[in-house]
């Protein structure tokens, strides 16, 4: 669906929200917000209050671009994740999570992958002390949690929808960027080692699956700063995304983090970002933080592949598609 005809459908949400679809995948979110937040709680999670606006936010954010608001005669940015805030509570409460609303300035084409939002929710969490390996576990067991909870708990809804759940098994397949960039040649895709993962490849490889797929140990110019270097394996981070399979593409980013002052500078200056725009973050790196690890599941792409929905438009209630304007 392009153009017109999603304009259409999306200016009139006030009517499709009324239809029985809608109600039955809002059922399901709601649901899956509970479990998520349920799982998290006996795991010893902390829920915060994400920031909306502040003076950073997450610069890794895949093609997409930031935007700011004018707060008082300064230039604030419209949260695109609150990675850099959940390092500063991770010092303090050690696991917390938070239901972040981000924006992003995706491209216009964006608009149709099916999977793409300009506002939009993940469940944001990170762990203090712990590895990228302990954060593959957390992330397989929470899934798989949530799936038993809405294949119980939703069983009408699901039906109703059409969608059939598989729970999948642990641990769940892992490819190195590397491996995963050598099946995508393989398949004709035209891949550069050191780069991210074109959506259409990203796709593709989801596609190729019956079970969710980790993709980790991202090279380094492939992401943001914030996503640690392997001591031992230079070049190489210590992060992962995991893929939902039937084609739904992305579930969780996320990794180990840098945390010490020194590395974070070289590491922003390696990738052209302004140290000066950091001004909080890099003075309290400087104070010191705890290690850490953690990701973000975004909601509308868990819904999606819940209720095995062709457009995430209809994950959500009030999207809002890049460039398109909707209530
Ligand atoms: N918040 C990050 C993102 O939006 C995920 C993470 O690394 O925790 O990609
Ligand atoms: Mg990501």
């Amino acid at each position: 669906m392009r153009g017109k005809e999603l304009r259409e459908r999306l200016w009139r949400r006030y009517r499709e929200i009324r239809e029985p679809w809608m109600r039955w995948v809002l059922r399901v979110q709601d649901e899956a917000l509970s479990a998520l937040r349920d799982f998290l709680r006996v795991e010893g999670f902390v829920e915060i209050l994400a920031p909306i606006v502040g003076p950073v936010t997450d610069p890794g954010i895949r093609g997409a671009k930031q935007f700011s608001i004018d707060y008082y005669g300064h230039r604030f940015k419209v949260m695109s994740s609150m990675i850099l805030y959940k390092q500063m509570a991770v010092s303090s409460l050690d696991k917390v999570f938070a239901l972040s609303p981000n924006l992003r300035l995706e491209p216009l084409e964006a608009a149709y992958t099916g999977r793409h939002l300009a506002e939009f929710r993940q469940l944001d969490l990170e762990v203090a002390e712990a590895s990228y390996l302990d954060l593959m576990e957390l992330g397989e067991r929470l899934l798989i949690y949530v799936l038993r909870r809405i294949r119980r708990e939703c069983g009408e809804e699901l039906e109703n929808l059409g969608r059939e759940l598989r729970i999948p098994s642990k641990p769940f397949r892992r490819l190195t960027h590397g491996e995963a960039v050598e099946l995508l040649r393989g398949e004709g895709f035209d891949l550069k080692p050191g780069e991210e993962i074109p959506w259409e490849a990203e796709e593709h490889i989801s596609a190729m699956f019956q079970e969710p797929l980790w993709i980790m140990d991202y090279p380094i110019t492939a992401r943001g700063f914030y996503d640690r270097e392997d001591p031992e394996r230079p070049g190489i981070l210590r992060d992962f995304d995991l893929l939902y399979p039937e084609g739904y593409g992305e579930a969780i980013s996320g990794g180990e983090r840098e945390y010490q002052y020194e590395r974070v500078l070289a590491r922003m200056k390696a990738r052209g970002d302004n140290p000066e725009e950091y001004g909080w973050y890099l003075e309290m790196l400087r104070e010191g933080v705890k290690p850490s690890a953690g990701f973000g599941i975004g909601v509308e792409r868990l819904t999606r592949y819940l209720c095995g929905l062709k457009y995430i438009w209809d994950a959500v209630p009030f999207p809002k598609v890049p460039g398109i304007p909707s209530p």
